[in-house]
């Protein structure tokens, strides 16, 4: 039986998308070819593409509002960069909330002045902050929705003219926002699309061409536009899988749909890690996130126990990252409810053992 995966990234993708992957690769469309195998200039992997991207713009409800979407490469982590070359005149805002939002800062130094907000660096990252104000004369303001690794959500993006700029690596299409709120969002895939490999960039087109500087072609997201996402050879298996995830999820019932799983699954866990007395949270509860939740043990003596009890019961991925310490169980779209269960089922077995 395959394994409850909870891993942060890479991380579990449907059984069924796998499955059509598969075959994929030995036999794409009945054209007695491998999808890696072919041009990704012909009809076939074309039609791959644009459905990728008119599926992430129709799951968002931004079809015909001016934005574009992409599959590019380079990871989340490239986009860091990408944003404030294709962005940042004189002055981005940010919002330090973490180890990402802090590497996305770090890089758009060399452009030109960042201002940090606000930062819940003090406590390791546990909280959200709020109630910081933007400098209106910022070219953009950029957070990031969700801190994979400690485990903290944004449920309230502030009001501001400032173009919002979002790194929704792991919480895109999990939940429903005002999508139309933000001018670019991000999304490395392989958290809650697909595979490492692509990275889902969404634009409102009219941001662009706004900064004086050069821009070379691989970093312009004008150009990448302009050439419908294919300016050169895209990650065609990436682009794929990610196709067929965000079809599943369509199918499913879109983002209502999987909002209410994914309530449903963190309820769960959460409600176990507040009643039961060998376990604690590690974050402030009102900015849980409900992708990754992280918690640690009450009694650490009883650690070799509990990592032999999940491990037995089939469990992989929960333990936490380095920085944390602890667990994080990640609760990604394709995760089903029945293995938020399992691990709840361990928990209380460990109760009932030190009883
Ligand atoms: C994983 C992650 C990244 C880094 O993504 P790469 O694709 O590995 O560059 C950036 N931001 C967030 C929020 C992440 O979770």
């Amino acid at each position: 039986m395959k394994k409850h995966n909870f891993s942060a990234g890479p991380c579990i993708l449907p059984e069924e998308v796998l499955k059509k992957a598969s075959e994929a690769i030995i036999n794409f469309n009945d054209d007695n070819l491998s999808l890696i195998e072919i041009s990704h200039r012909s009809k076939s992997f074309v039609d791959v593409m644009e459905k990728a991207r008119s599926l992430s713009l129709e799951l968002l409800g931004l079809e015909n509002k001016g934005y574009k979407a992409l599959f590019l490469q380079g990871g989340a982590s490239l986009e860091f960069l990408m944003v404030a070359y294709n962005l940042l005149n004189k002055k981005a805002a940010y919002l330090n909330t973490g180890t990402w939002a802090n590497k996305a800062q770090k890089e758009a130094k060399a452009f030109g002045e960042t201002v940090e907000v606000a930062s819940s660096k003090d406590k390791n990252f546990s909280y959200i902050p709020k109630g910081y104000s933007i400098p209106e004369d910022a070219d953009y303001f950029h957070c990031t929705s969700n801190n994979t690794v400690a485990g903290t959500q944004i449920k309230a993006f502030p009001e501001t003219n400032v173009s919002l700029v979002c790194d929704m690596s792991s919480d895109i299409f999990s939940r429903q926002l005002d999508f139309e709120k933000f001018d670019l969002i991000y999304a490395g895939a392989q958290k809650n699309m697909g595979p490492a490999g692509t990275t889902l960039v969404i634009i409102k087109e009219e941001i662009l061409g706004k900064v004086e500087r050069h821009i070379p072609s691989m970093l312009d997201y004008q150009i990448h536009i302009n050439s419908d996402s294919m300016f050169n050879t895209p990650s065609v298996f990436a682009v794929y899988v990610s196709m067929l995830t965000l079809q599943w999820l369509k199918d499913l019932g879109g983002i209502p749909f999987i909002e209410e799983v994914n309530n449903k699954k963190a309820a769960l866990l959460y409600n176990e890690i507040d009643r039961n007395p060998l376990f604690k949270g590690v974050v402030e509860k009102e900015d849980r996130s409900n992708m990754n939740a992280t918690f640690v043990l009450t009694d650490e003596n009883l650690k070799e126990t509990f990592d032999k009890m999940w491990t037995d019961a089939g469990i992989s991925g929960i333990n936490g990252h380095r920085s944390v310490g602890g667990y994080r169980a990640s609760m990604y779209n394709a995760l089903p409810l029945y293995s938020v269960q399992a691990l709840v089922d361990v928990m209380q077995e460990l109760e009932r053992t030190q009883k």
